[in-house]
């Protein structure tokens, strides 16, 4: 275990590219360059309101004391730490946007623990960088506290996602206009500690091939393959690599699809190389089952975010890093079949991982228009996609035997914990309808296995999700000086699985419908 401010920092990627190291924080162009030298700005007075235990340990970093407590907040930089803001490109909603860049992100140093681990340390919010354009590469509290928990709660659910190991306030105070009406107002400013092997994304390809910069982009890939798929290695490693990020974007999509996660900004410069979940912005969890619901105010007249699109976004946004490193390869005949594979790979992963959710033993073609069955009925009546699953997984087992028998009047009882609104009686008849042929497909795998069903079922359904309106809750607390439901909600977030927090086991109560940061949120961070 060591401290933060002791530890010797490896600095791997900016030994390996060439960089600005004038330091200078005015927002520019960086031609030729990967990165920029970037200090942290100082700020009045850090103090910390969450520190990741479990990440902690597995990294053996120890608690932060006062020097430590000074990094978290931009205070400290260590002699062995090479802080930089890294640059990239990338589309956005569709449209190219040139440079970008960590506008509010500055990388500390790599942390590696006594496992050969190595995870990039990052702050969230301070102070700007040559890539904050007009911002002021300062981060509120509210988003530090949505991302410090959501990246948490994410790894917890088991989906793949950066970590968040620290969360102070800076006891400045941050000028922003939450609705973009020309009425801005200070709230609390706060840094956010992020760690993940890489925050490399699919917009660090994209600026190199905008450059033309082919020697970097050669340079760029061959390091990402030697550093995160160490494994590939050969004449033909760039299309193994393409390949292999296809695969991991497309569990990506089913895992997200599996918790009923809205990221709300799938731009290609939020797109990790890794696969990971990565900058969390005005993201949700799904309260009502809606494939049409986009959180982010900014997507609405298009939704090209919303959950059920998020896979095909993904696709796009595969066909952008195609493009990126198609320069590197002789014909893009190859690099278009495994980007065109891309649609297989995902459906093969959706239905197995809908097949768990199902509790199917096996998904068969039949299955697969079950699937189907399921996602045209909740996408009609909406129940509560978290409550929904809880409730399929306890069906009664005398509903399960009254076969033919089973009254509809008996499931929508069953169910009615999981409805938002009165069903009409339309979308009643294809409710009752949908669960009479479920219950009939569970029937011939229960004789083999009773238990099996409710394994699997409890394995891929959470119980519990942290629904935007909590984080909002807890937000509102904090800022009036009271963090209980943060630490409640930070410790809930690690047994998602288990009844252990049913306290929160609830729709989304009806004030939040409209309430701004419980439904709907803005990119304004
Ligand atoms: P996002 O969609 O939140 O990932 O951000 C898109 C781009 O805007 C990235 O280059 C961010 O670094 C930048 N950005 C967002 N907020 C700020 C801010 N407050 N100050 C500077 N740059 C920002
Ligand atoms: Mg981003």
């Amino acid at each position: 275990m060591e401290n933060l401010s002791i530890k010797k920092y490896k600095n791997e990627f900016t030994a390996a590219f060439d960089g600005d190291e004038s330091g200078l924080l005015n927002p520019r162009q960086t031609p030729g360059f990967l990165y920029a030298k970037t200090m942290p700005t100082p700020v009045k007075k850090p103090e910390l309101l969450g520190w990741s235990e479990d990440l902690a340990s597995e990294l053996e970093i120890n608690t932060p004391l006062e020097d430590d407590l000074n990094i978290l907040g931009g205070n400290l930089v260590t002699p062995s730490m090479y802080p930089y803001a890294a640059c990239y490109a990338g589309h956005q909603f569709g449209n190219w946007a040139g440079q970008l860049g960590d506008g509010r992100a500055i990388t500390l140093g790599e942390w590696e623990n006594s496992k050969g681990q190595t995870y990039e340390l990052q702050l969230k919010g301070a102070g700007p960088t040559p890539y904050s354009r007009r911002g002021d590469g300062r981060a509120v509290l509210r988003s530090s506290m949505r991302e410090y928990l959501m990246s948490e709660a994410m790894f917890y659910l088991g989906v793949p996602t950066t970590r968040a190991l620290a969360l102070v306030s800076t006891g400045d105070q941050v000028l922003r206009d939450l609705f973009y009406n020309g009425n801005a107002a200070y709230e609390p400013g706060a840094i956010v500690m992020r760690a993940a092997p890489s925050f490399l994304r699919f917009g660090n390809f994209e600026m190199l091939a905008a450059r033309q910069d082919e020697k970097n982009l050669q340079k760029l890939t061959d390091w990402t393959i030697a550093q995160f798929y160490p494994h590939i290695t050969g004449a033909h490693k760039v299309i193994q690599w393409y390949k292999e990020v296809v695969e991991k974007t497309a569990t990506l999509m089913v895992e997200w699809i599996r918790v009923g996660f809205v990221h709300g900004v799938m731009n290609t410069d939020n797109m990790s190389v890794l696969g990971l979940t990565i900058d969390y912005g005005p993201f949700s969890f799904l309260d009502a089952y809606d494939p049409d619901f986009t959180p982010n105010t900014t997507d609405l007249p298009g939704r090209r975010y919303a959950f059920g699109k998020q896979h095909t976004v993904a696709y796009w946004n595969l066909g952008c890093l195609a493009s990126a490193i198609a320069p590197l390869l002789d014909s893009t005949e190859e690099l278009v079949a495994e980007l065109e594979a891309y649609e297989h790979i995902y459906f093969d992963k959706y239905y197995t991982m809908m097949g768990n959710k199902l509790g199917l033993d096996k998904v068969r073609q039949p299955d697969r228009n079950l699937v189907d069955l399921f996602e045209q009925t909740l996408a009609q009546v909406k129940p509560d996609m978290t409550i929904f699953f809880q409730l399929l997984t306890d069906l009664p087992e005398t509903m399960i035997h009254a076969g033919k028998n089973l009254a509809g009047e008996d499931i929508l009882l069953h169910f009615k914990p999981c409805f938002y609104a009165e069903n009409s009686a339309v979308a009643a008849d294809a409710f009752c309808n949908l669960i009479q042929i479920y219950i009939q497909r569970i029937t011939a795998d229960h004789i083999i296995n009773p238990a099996g069903r409710l394994l699997r079922m409890r394995a891929a359904n959470p119980r519990f999700i942290l629904r935007n309106y909590l984080l909002h809750m807890a937000i509102t607390d904090m800022e009036k000086g009271d963090p209980q439901l943060f630490l409640k909600l930070k410790e809930a977030l690690k047994t998602p699985y288990s009844s252990a927090h049913d306290e929160f086991f609830k729709l989304r109560p009806e004030w939040a419908n409209e309430q701004p940061g419980s439904s709907t949120l803005s990119c304004s961070s």
